[in-house]
């Protein structure tokens, strides 16, 4: 059962991806996630209001920042996780994802600009979420979904300082000091 999963971000650029590339860390921390590592143009200030957000909202996620994408990608296979690159040309998720789940640890990869021909080689998965192009975003939070069959909903996040109380209508929000 999978029971540690991080993201890799590939290709973030500081001006173009800094919306995308921060709801990815969203995603991914919402959805269950450990981790984030942003490969591509050093991006501290993305970083910081990410961490600001886990003060925030609690849990124990974490954002790395890597010059490197090989040797990150490379350093996480050699700790034991299994690279699943999200691609439009890869295969479908629904065939995949039993497979998937019974591994340890994965390492999802995402592109921003297009990822090099070396990744779909690299990688020990090559998924797609439908065959057609959409977005990052979204087919992190599928596969996410899928993954984890739908427990994730379920994620406490400890020492959190904000905490909603869902309601029918309106907004509850509780904060500790
Ligand atoms: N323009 C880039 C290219 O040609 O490769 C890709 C842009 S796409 C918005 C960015 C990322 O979204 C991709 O690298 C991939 O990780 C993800 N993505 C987009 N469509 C996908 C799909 N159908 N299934 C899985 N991942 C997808």
């Amino acid at each position: 059962m999978v029971k540690d999963v991080r993201v890799l971000r590939y290709g973030h650029r500081v001006k173009r991806d800094a919306r995308v590339t921060t709801h990815c860390c969203l995603v991914a921390r919402a959805l269950g996630a450990k981790e984030i590592v942003l490969a591509g143009e050093k991006d501290e200030k993305l970083k910081e209001e990410v961490q600001a957000i886990v003060r925030k909202w609690g849990g124990q996620f974490k954002i790395n920042l890597s010059s490197a994408w090989k040797k990150s990608l490379k350093a996480f296979q050699k700790k034991g996780f299994k690279v699943v690159h999200l691609t439009m040309y890869g295969e479908p998720v629904q065939k995949r994802v039993k497979k998937l789940r019974s591994e340890d640890k994965i390492l999802l990869l995402v592109g921003s600009q297009k990822v090099p021909g070396e990744i779909y080689k690299l990688s020990d998965y090559n998924v797609a979420v439908t065959n057609q192009p959409h977005s990052e975003i979204a087919a992190l939070a599928v596969l996410l979904h899928e993954l984890f069959r739908g427990k994730e909903l379920e994620k406490k996040f400890s020492n959190a300082k904000m905490k909603i109380e869902p309601m029918k209508k309106g907004k509850s929000v509780h904060k500790k000091q």
